[in-house]
């Protein structure tokens, strides 16, 4: 399907809500189009602290359904990208002061039962001076206890969603902007325009407003008025310095202001510690990080950890919006996490608003917008996408280590680090890169950090890359291991790569 035609559903923004909501819907024979301004996962979705979760801490806020429906979500998201996530086990050190030890247990005795039938290890606690998991933090933190959560890369989440669409006939429109929609006998009129200024019209029976903390601008350009403003907007900083320790294991530490603050080992050589809340007016961009926020992530790990942890030390950082549903919370972390879908009506014609929700529940997310749109567009099939892994996610028997091992045995010249490093990203879809490749001189260029020329080419002409940063810091996060020159090299080379011929991906069919 071209642009220019008449759709079922026009999605506003290529997160992960839009990306989601894409997939589904073109799965199920609907016709699709989903424009996003700039990069796929440009904004919060990449910004993320990447945890497949359903949120300790939200359990002391009462909200246990949303806690027990991403613990749910977790599973499903572990088994249908196997590639892209990983369990990760969380340790929690006691601090008497701030929360006794009966409520942690209790707490994480409910986390392990709520949620359906769980593959993740139970907690339990620990004497943190015996183990492993004390032997990066202070002296005389002594017990601690021990869960199980899941992380992802956000990023490719949502590529490999988009992907997905496209593989079901959806129309993916990279780097370009909604700037107007107006009703039209029960459908809409929609106006976009593409980075190098080309206009797209297109007709369409719903719109889906998926524009994240850009919800309400996309609303109004729509001539629907909604009755209050329904988002706050929320922004969360992350730092990544050097690793800081060893092991595979990561820290949730709990702040005096009573917050938590993850540490997270982030590939193989560094340390992500996040993240703040902080009420903002406008999603600004690009969002970056205060030197306030670093200093309170510094300080919260500072606590807790033996080495020392300075603004100094950090290597990169980075920043997002939260766009929560308002449910008239005045502290900004106690905002719910929930979402909402708001189902407004010009003249007949309906657009369906995504407010707050998480990485975590996108997929179900999109299932409550579907159900919600059913009376408009019914679909022959029903919920499906549970049941069908993601791009380059059916690993087959043995998983990630058995298909490790068959890309070892079939490309012996190459470098393991080098072959974990695609399976890691591309799962069983790392033989479309690699090809017939003998030997790394068969890569073509390459640029550090495991990044060749031959996997550059595939980001362009598959994943609709056309900036460097699309490359360093989404596609991929081979930027935090590259030095300056060897990032400008690859920015030089996408540059012009992406202005040569149009891509199946760029042309968006
Ligand atoms: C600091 C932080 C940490 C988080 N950690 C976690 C976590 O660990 N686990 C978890 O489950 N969730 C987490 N979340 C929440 C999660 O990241 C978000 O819920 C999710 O990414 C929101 O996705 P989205 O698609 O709604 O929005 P976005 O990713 O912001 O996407 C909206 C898109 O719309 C596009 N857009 C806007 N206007 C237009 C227009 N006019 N035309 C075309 N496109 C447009 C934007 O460019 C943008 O790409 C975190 C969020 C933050 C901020």
């Amino acid at each position: 399907m071209q642009p220019g035609s008449a759709y079922d559903i026009l999605i506003i923004g290529g997160g992960i809500n839009g990306a989601g909501i894409a997939r589904d819907a073109a799965g199920r024979g609907l016709r699709v189009a989903l424009c996003e301004r700039g990069d796929f996962a440009g904004a919060t979705s990449s910004a993320s602290t990447k945890l497949i979760h359903g949120g300790l801490r939200y359990l002391e806020h009462g909200e246990l359904r949303m806690v027990r429906d991403a613990l749910s979500e977790r599973e499903a998201l572990l088994a249908i990208a196997p590639h892209i996530s990983r369990q990760l086990r969380f340790v929690l050190p006691h601090v008497r002061e701030l929360r006794p030890a009966w409520m942690i247990r209790l707490g994480l005795l409910l986390y392990d039962h709520l949620g359906t039938r769980s593959s993740l290890p139970r907690s339990y606690g620990v004497d943190l001076r015996g183990s492993h998991y004390g032997a990066a933090l202070k002296a005389d933190l002594r017990k601690g206890f021990v869960y199980s959560d899941g992380w992802v890369d956000d990023a490719r989440l949502v590529i490999l969603n988009l992907r997905s669409a496209q593989f079901h006939g959806a129309t993916i429109l990279p780097r370009t902007r909604f700037v107007a929609a107006r009703p039209e006998r029960r459908s809409w009129r929609a106006r976009l325009q593409r980075s190098d200024g080309r206009w797209i019209d297109l007709e369409a029976r719903v719109l889906v407003n998926a524009a994240g903390p850009w919800v309400d601008d996309v609303l109004s350009a729509t001539t629907v008025v909604p009755s209050r403003p329904r988002v706050r907007l929320v922004k969360g900083s992350h730092i990544v310095v050097q690793r800081l320790y060893d092991g595979d294991h990561a820290y949730l530490l709990q702040n005096d202001d009573r917050r938590v603050v993850f540490v997270i080992p982030f590939g193989a050589n560094h340390t992500l510690i996040g993240t703040t809340d902080l009420a903002v007016e406008s999603p600004l961009v690009p969002m970056t990080s205060s030197p306030a926020e670093v200093e309170y992530l510094c300080q919260a790990a500072r606590r807790y950890l033996r080495q020392a942890v300075a603004p100094e030390q950090v290597v990169w950082s980075y920043a997002g919006v939260r766009a929560l549903f308002d449910d008239r919370h005045r502290d900004p972390a106690s905002i719910t996490r929930d979402y909402t879908l708001a189902l407004d009506e010009v003249n007949g014609s309906i657009a369906l608003s995504i407010l707050g929700g998480k990485l975590t529940v996108y997929r179900r997310l999109a299932e409550a917008a579907l159900a919600k749109l059913h009376r408009r567009l019914e679909t022959r099939r029903g919920t499906w996408t549970a049941g069908e892994p993601l791009p380059g996610g059916d690993l087959g028997t043995g998983g990630m280590n058995a298909l490790i091992d068959r890309l070892r045995a079939r490309y012996p010249a190459l470098p393991p680090l080098l072959l974990q490093t695609l399976a890691q990203r591309h799962g069983a879809l790392s033989d479309e890169i690699l090809g017939d490749a003998r030997s790394e001189s068969d890569l073509g260029i390459h640029f550090g950090a495991h990044l060749f020329e031959r996997e550059v080419d595939y980001f362009i002409r598959y994943e609709w890359a056309q900036t460097g940063d699309d490359v360093l810091w989404r596609r991929t996060k081979a930027g935090l291991d590259m030095p300056a020159p060897e990032r400008i090299r690859v920015h030089d080379y996408v540059r012009e790569r992406a202005n040569e011929a149009p891509s199946p991906a760029r042309e968006g069919g």
